[in-house]
């Protein structure tokens, strides 16, 4: 076991983490990270539009339950954020967002490119899962891990930023990383933490699952050129859902389009025929970002490809501030982990540039810090983490899923009822469902089929399993 001290540690090395790690006035700083991140499986694209239309677009989006301070530092943030990344030399092309790193692997090319530069910084990257919280007076003092070569480490340190991306991974079905599985915030709930939002996972339609292919998520005008159906060979879709896939307007039914995929997926398979000619498949193979999940194959071969809706984005997380302060003073939360700027959903292109904007600001609030640490000390009770089985996860899917009801999520609060101990993960499903459960209204990305649909509502809060809506 190695015992070390460290001024700051950093949980999670994707975008939100190498940004603040990047800006840190320190070098005795440590990332932890478990290896795969969703910044590495994302393509990054990045919305750029004019300030005041993107405003009300994320307000729209998120039925005004956005934290506006957060939504004016975003926006205010979005320049600054690209003209570092093409400072530190990331090609940029423009996409039908606004720009995209002009790479075959984005996330993986951009990654490179920071590593490469913390390493200059002389930052230690250390592989590991950071499994214990150590506390002391009802502070966060330390952490405690279990490195990828098996050695145990624990690190008291003075700051920590929770960088460590969302829950999706806590879902059976998700199109990101399943390291990416709140363990963190798990941690963090039992350490007294302030989480919000934690009801509004938004969920994809198309992962693929067809084991031909990798794992991963397609988007894009293949969509376009697909006939959804079940394995019999049966359309599935309402017509209103069909006919927003053909002409390419299907990001205005998304809801409804995964709730038909989600309550198709719990009956039986799905297939997306292609139905396109093979000059247009073999010049999409080659021209469009997700062609080369389906290079060695011709059209006839790809025939029809296995899909399964997925967990996608975590909207909940830690509640922050605009200087990304969580609840406790010398704890720091940036990206998917944290919460409140998109309100009850979000629209795309925003994740990536708010994990590199509140990463870049969790450093700034720390460089700026002065003397306002926490004491350096061993001695101290400690949060501890098991990760939930895979009947749990799948029990998730099936009841914390794109459409929830009173009866699958008292199933999932009596499952873990029944439980003799509870762990920190197992505690954040609970929380997660008893709000489910609280929640008297379906609203943005939270949809319970026995609610009406509303277009306000308050935000979620929950501190020490204590649930309030405000
Ligand atoms: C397929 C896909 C496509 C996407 N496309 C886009 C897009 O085009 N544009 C856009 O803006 N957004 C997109 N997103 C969303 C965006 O990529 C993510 O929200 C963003 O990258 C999150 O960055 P992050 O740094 O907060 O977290 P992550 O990149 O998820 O990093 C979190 C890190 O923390 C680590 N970690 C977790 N728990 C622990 C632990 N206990 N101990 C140690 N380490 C831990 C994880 O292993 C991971 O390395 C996409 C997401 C996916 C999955």
């Amino acid at each position: 076991m190695e015992f070390l001290k460290k001024e700051v540690v950093i949980i999670g090395g994707g975008a939100a983490g190498m940004n603040a790690a990047l800006n840190l006035g320190t070098r005795d700083c440590m990332v932890i990270e478990t290896p795969g991140s969703n910044s590495v499986f994302s393509p990054w694209n990045l919305m750029l539009k004019e300030k005041d239309i993107q405003k009300q677009e994320m307000l729209a989006a998120g039925n005004n339950m956005n934290d506006q301070d957060l939504v004016d530092t975003l926006l205010n943030g979005i320049e600054e954020a690209v003209q570092n990344l093409e400072k530190m030399k990331v090609k940029l092309r423009p996409s039908n967002l606004g720009v995209i790193p002009d790479y075959p692997n984005p996330g993986k090319a951009v990654r490179d490119i920071y590593m490469q530069r913390l390493e200059e910084k002389g930052h230690q990257i250390l592989g590991g899962r950071v499994v214990e919280f150590f506390m002391n007076d009802g502070r966060i003092v330390g952490v405690g891990a279990e490195t990828t070569s098996g050695k145990r480490i624990e690190v008291l340190c003075n700051f920590l930023i929770i960088a460590s991306g969302g829950l999706t991974g806590l879902f059976e079905y998700h199109t990101g990383s399943p390291q990416v599985d709140g363990s963190v915030l798990a941690l963090g709930l039992r350490s007294g933490l302030l989480l919000r939002d934690l009801e509004f996972t938004m969920f994809h339609p198309f992962l693929i699952v067809d084991k031909r292919f990798p794992r991963c998520l397609v988007s894009g005008d293949i969509l376009t050129k697909m006939n959804y159906q079940d394995e019999d060979g049966n359309e599935f879709l309402s017509r209103k859902i069909t006919k927003a896939l053909r002409e390419n307007r299907h990001h205005y039914v998304f809801p409804q389009m995964t709730r038909e995929f989600y309550a198709q997926s719990l009956k039986g398979k799905i297939f997306g025929h292609i139905d396109a000619s093979d000059k247009w498949f073999d010049e999409f193979k080659n021209q469009n970002e997700f062609g080369r999940i389906f290079k060695r194959f011709t059209k006839d071969e790809a025939g029809k490809i296995q899909l399964h809706p997925a967990a996608h984005f975590s909207i909940g997380g830690l509640a922050i501030d605009n200087r990304a302060r969580t609840n406790h003073s010398n704890v720091y939360a940036a990206g998917e982990a944290s919460a409140g700027l998109h309100g009850s959903n979000r629209i795309g292109g925003l994740a990536v540039l708010e994990a590199l904007i509140f990463g870049k600001i969790a450093a700034q609030s720390i460089n700026g810090s002065g003397n306002a640490r926490a004491p350096l000390c061993r001695g101290c009770d400690s949060v501890k983490l098991r990760s939930p089985s895979a009947e749990l996860k799948s029990l998730v899917w099936e009841n914390l899923g794109p459409v929830k009801n009173k009866e699958g999520l008292e199933k999932i609060m009596n499952f873990l009822d029944n439980k003799e101990k509870i762990s920190a993960s197992e505690e954040l499903i609970k929380v997660i469902a008893k709000t489910c459960l609280l929640r008297r209204e379906s609203i943005g990305a939270f949809c319970r089929e026995d609610l009406p649909v509303k277009k306000n509502s308050k935000s979620s809060y929950i501190e020490k399993s204590k649930i309030t809506f405000r």
